[in-house]
């Protein structure tokens, strides 16, 4: 083999989980050790500490995340959304998405690797529990072959079992996120006959997380997951990748002691590579992948094969390193990270968005205001050398506080009426009344001019409107 390719003979033909009759091949990863893995292992403690704990953490008496898609409710940072911050929250998820591209543009899929809550749940919970009742890959195979022995049935028994505990644990905390903490307190020790559709909705999602991390596994990054789908768009050669450094590697074969005819041959240069082709790099792949392939959609970034190999280094004495995170580009060229137009420009969308979402979010108003003139009326001309105009008031209070509301003109001689009644909205209420806005003949220097309305409360100007006043022809 030519040291400067790899082999990409068929690799790509075929999910290194499934047979040719389509059948799915389980894989048994085998046990991994080393300093990635030990990283992250730390950083799993600290995510999953925060991803289990936040829907508890509440801030003046409100859950400080909240993502209640049934009733429209959104809370980031203990600071509440309503649909009418549709836009907002449309810019923030734009915001995340663009960054995970980015960061995927540069560091590959790290966030597979290091963050995704599939691979956290999977790799640092599920698997070591795994571990821990069945033993190792290969006594996991050698299990799973047995008849049903008594050692089996008891093996097997304690691990679903504890893997529908954690997943009805999860599943607890997933509905914390929807509903909040109070409502899942109140579906857990009130009379189960009030909390039927909350009860069926834990049940269910304590059912497909099982399912997910005791069956699916794997094939949740390769088959159903967009973003690995999306791997290969926005992967190039300059993106840093866990990567076999096949100029190192190849030809690879045990280290034997060359024959004269091999030397010969190979023109006094070495005749193998760094990789004695033990598999081991294979053996750890949570996806069952030879990374020696190349980059590929199944790769989840894990770092598995990277320490796998370090250690088989050590032991032959050669650096570590042959798998390891670098780009293609710097494996072939031995080239280090460029700042590339694309990260550049990226990165310019990217404190963009950063930008307008901040704009948005400081000037984001604790009200939402629609003002609209009295559908059908036009203008009502006064004894008193004045002109009116009626508008309608819809108020809805994004505040905690319960909050009075008062309206007064900005900029302009004239008064407001209110003639429905005066509003006080407690906290994401929505509330409705009418009010006339009188100006003097004289502010009408057109039929229609424009007026802006300051939204108080307390005092305060908490919101303007801006809209338009109708009066007689010039
Ligand atoms: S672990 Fe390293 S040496 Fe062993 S097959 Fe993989 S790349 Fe080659
Ligand atoms: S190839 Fe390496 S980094 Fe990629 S999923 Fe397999 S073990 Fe993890």
């Amino acid at each position: 083999m030519n040291p400067t390719k790899i082999d990409t003979s068929n690799y790509r033909d075929h999910l290194s989980n499934v047979t040719q009759a389509g059948k799915r091949i389980w894989i048994y990863p085998r046990i991994v050790a080393g300093q990635f893995y030990k990283l992250r292992t730390y950083f799993s403690w600290v995510l999953l500490g925060l991803l289990l704990g936040l829907p508890w953490v509440e801030i003046d008496g409100h859950p400080i995340f909240l993502f209640n898609v049934l009733e429209r409710k959104f809370i980031f940072f203990g600071v509440t959304f309503f649909p009418q911050d549709f836009h907002l929250v449309a810019i923030g998820l734009l915001t995340f998405i663009v960054f995970i591209i980015l960061f995927t543009v540069i560091f590959g899929r790290v966030w597979c690797g290091w963050t995704c809550p599939q691979t956290i749940f999977m790799e640092m919970l599920f698997r070591k529990i795994e571990i821990l009742i069945e033993g190792d890959h290969n006594a996991q195979r050698r299990l799973d072959a047995q008849p049903w022995t008594t050692e089996k049935i008891w093996k097997k028994s304690l691990k679903h079992v504890i893997f529908v505990i954690i997943s009805f644990v999860i599943a607890n905390v997933f509905l914390a996120y929807i509903i909040g903490k109070k409502e899942l307190l109140a579906i857990i020790f009130d009379n189960p006959l009030n909390h039927l559709v909350g009860l069926l909705a834990i049940l269910i999602f304590t059912g497909i997380f099982y399912f997910v991390f005791a069956r699916f596994r794997e094939l949740v990054c390769i088959v159903v997951c967009p973003y690995g789908r999306l791997q290969g768009v926005m992967l190039d050669k300059k993106s840093i990748v866990v990567a076999y450094d096949f100029i190192r590697g190849e030809i690879r074969g045990k280290h034997q002691t060359p024959t004269e005819k091999e030397i010969a041959k190979s023109n006094n240069q070495p005749v193998h590579g760094s990789c004695i082709d033990c598999k081991i790099c294979v053996q750890v792949c949570p996806t069952g992948i030879d990374i020696r392939n190349g980059t590929q959609l199944e790769c989840i970034g894990c770092t598995a094969c990277i320490d796998a190999c370090d250690e088989v280094m050590d032991k032959i004495q050669e650096p570590r390193g042959l798998i390891r995170y670098a780009s293609m580009e710097g494996i072939e060229q031995k080239k280090k990270l460029k700042f590339s137009g694309r990260i550049a420009s990226y990165s310019l969308v990217l404190v963009a968005l950063l930008g307008i979402l901040g704009y948005l979010l400081f000037t984001r108003s604790m009200v939402e205001t629609t003002i609209l003139r009295a559908p059908g009326l036009t203008y009502q001309q006064n004894t008193d050398g004045t002109v009116s105009n009626l508008y309608n008031v819809q108020v809805l209070n994004k505040s905690y506080e319960k909050m009075p509301v008062s309206f007064r003109l900005k900029n302009a001689e004239g008064t407001i009426k209110m003639i429905g009644k005066s509003l006080t909205l407690q906290s994401g209420e929505v509330d409705e009344s009418s009010f006339f806005v009188i100006l003097p003949n004289r502010a009408m220097k057109d039929n229609t001019i424009k007026i802006e309305i300051e939204v108080l409360s307390e005092g305060k100007v908490i919101d303007v409107v801006k809209t338009k006043f109708l009066g007689p022809m010039r």
